[in-house]
């Protein structure tokens, strides 16, 4: 037997999760479920492409078992509850990376995000997918005995939850895993027949496999009267892939549901999108919006949230190239007919099915955006508060559809309450501006009081306020809204539709003025230059048309550009 210690990310992880999450504790047995489920999608993997796998005899199934004392009339006994799988297993090197250890780096950062509300954190942990640690919130004891899919030794992992965990051999008949909690206090209530199905069915019924519960089943007399108990067996999931049945067989609440189960999310998603491709290349597709951006969307190591099946056989959830990066917040299934089952990561990357299931999801994904913001603009404003800064990223990458992301986009302005549409913009020009107009900076506030606005708004002229870090590299990009000049206001070509007559007479009146303030500031300013734009303010700094803004020069770096 060896003890180890945990990882001390994990010990902290453990902490937070016992704490917080303490409201939304049924959400264990989604995870320990979950997790069965990747198992049984892995080994299923295996023995349809490795030579060594393929005579395994494979009941792909998942079994759940508890021990309620008071059934057995014995209190002082512990109730327990098991989820057991006939998965891919783990060996002693498995157990101690898997359930020691956190891999991903994002996680560090997940834990600084955390506020210490626990409300708040409930929801963006069930999010970040708390998984097998969760079982600690209602266990004071976990033991795990697994197999490894083609070896012969079986192993015990047990463990408090309290620091550190022991392995050691253990017997199994079959590969597979066999997860035991020894419920506390707070999780008693879940030895309980019913209080599992109902948990089941909430998380878990779209679980692509047979989820069996066993309990002891009452027998009755003629009477009515209890007189035995006999152990019986059901299936309490639909274990379907719903994304295979047709749309008319399916309701709101399906796609809710399933939803929940794939997206680790306790919410309703804000819209789903169900479609099946048919002709030379043959694919399913099932994508989810969430109604809140998933808490790494800003992060590098984001997890993607886009599963690749082929022919319903799990290939992959870690593949960030399934959808552009700027759609990295859709949630869903992609189904492909056409790949082959032991594709790897490079043939996906360059293969001419997948580019084309990707160019297609892309169109159907911004169709459906498009379609929102005409039919459902409330719905559409709870997107735009969400996605809108990811949707400009797209406008920088993928000029393909530039013309589409450009409508979807939405920006403040110094006319209107809310948001607007560049379409929107370009109706209310006076007839004869001649470009959009927008300031870039990194506060809302700030830019709204700018001097630089001053000449726009005596002139009546609207002018487009963009806050977000990445504008300053977007817009530019652009350059046009079908035939109008995008102009920064903050460059000193800006204000062609400020000037007139008087101005030259200004100029060369002001020539002395202009000289000797240029002699003062010397080598701190590119030019000194009389302007139209201000009207109140005596002077500002702008940024000549050539040189990048700091803002975007710091930006640039960011993007590894
Ligand atoms: P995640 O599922 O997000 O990877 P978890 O904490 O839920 O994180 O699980 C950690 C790891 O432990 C899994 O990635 C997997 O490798 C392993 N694991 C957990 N449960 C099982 C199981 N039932 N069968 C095989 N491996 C498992
Ligand atoms: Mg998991």
């Amino acid at each position: 037997m060896a003890t180890h210690e945990f990882q001390t990310e994990v010990s902290h992880l453990l902490n937070l999760i016992i704490h917080s999450l303490y409201s939304h504790k049924e959400i264990f047995l989604r995870e320990l479920v979950s997790n069965s489920s990747d198992a049984l999608d892995k080994l299923k993997y295996l023995t349809l492409t490795d030579e060594n796998l393929k005579q395994l005899e494979f009941e792909p199934r998942i079994d759940v078992r508890f021990r309620d004392p008071a059934e057995h009339g014995n209190d002082s006994e512990p109730a327990t509850l098991t989820v057991a799988d006939t998965g891919i297993g783990m060996n002693d090197q498995d157990l101690v990376e898997n359930l020691g250890t956190i891999a991903r780096s994002g996680t560090k950062e997940f834990l600084g995000k955390l506020s210490g509300d626990s409300r708040k954190d409930a929801n963006l942990i069930g999010q970040f997918g708390v998984g097998f640690y969760s079982a600690f919130m209602v266990a004071d004891k976990v033991e795990v005995i697994t197999r490894k899919a083609g070896e012969d030794k079986a192993w015990k992992w047990v463990s408090d939850g309290q620091g550190s965990f022991e392995i050691s051999p253990a017997e199994r008949d079959t590969q597979g895993t066999t997860v035991t909690l020894f419920l506390n206090d707070e999780g008693k209530e879940y030895a309980s027949r019913w209080q599992i199905e109902q948990v089941i069915k909430k998380y878990s019924n779209h679980i692509a496999f047979p989820i069996y519960l066993s309990y002891l089943k009452k027998e009755y007399d003629d009477e009515g009267k209890e007189k035995s108990t006999v152990p019986a067996t059901e299936q309490v999931n639909s274990a379907a892939a719903l994304w295979k049945r047709p749309k008319n067989e399916l309701s709101d609440e399906d796609y809710a549901e399933f939803y929940k189960t794939i997206g680790h999310d306790s919410e309703d998603p804000l819209l789903h999108l169900h479609t099946k491709a048919e002709g030379t290349i043959e694919f399913t597709t099932l994508f989810f919006v969430p109604k809140k951006a998933p808490f790494d969307m800003y992060q590098v190591d984001y997890r993607p949230g886009v599963k690749l099946y082929v022919k319903r056989v799990f290939i992959t959830d870690d593949e960030k190239e399934l959808l552009p990066s700027y759609l990295r917040f859709v949630r869903g299934i992609i189904d492909s007919e056409d790949l082959p089952l032991n594709v790897s990561r490079e043939i996906l990357q360059q293969n001419r099915v997948m580019t084309n299931i990707r160019n297609s999801s892309v169109k159907k994904i911004l169709g459906e955006f498009e379609r929102l913001a005409k039919d459902e603009q409330e719905k559409y404003l709870e997107f735009i508060e969400q996605y809108n800064r990811p949707l400009k990223e797209g406008l920088y990458q993928d000029f393909g559809n530039r013309e589409t992301l450009m409508e979807l986009v939405r920006f403040k302005s110094t006319k209107v309450e809310g948001w607007t549409s560049l379409a929107e913009y370009k109706e209310r020009m006076g007839e004869d501006q001649k470009a959009i107009y927008y300031i870039t900076g990194s506060n809302e506030q700030v830019l709204r009081s700018s001097p630089l606005l001053e000449a726009y708004k005596k002139k009546d002229i609207e002018v487009l306020i963009m806050a977000d870090d990445i504008d300053e590299i977007v817009v530019p990009s652009i350059g046009r809204y079908k035939d109008v000049e995008l102009k920064p206001v903050n460059r000193a070509d800006a204000g062609d539709d400020l000037k007139d007559e008087g101005d030259k007479e200004k100029a060369e009146s002001s020539k002395d003025l202009v000289e000797k303030i240029k002699a003062a500031l010397g080598e701190r300013v590119k030019d000194v230059r009389v302007s139209v734009r201000l009207s109140d303010s005596p002077s500002c700094i702008v940024v000549d048309d050539a040189d990048p803004t700091m803002q975007m020069q710091q930006i640039m770096k960011a993007m590894g550009q």
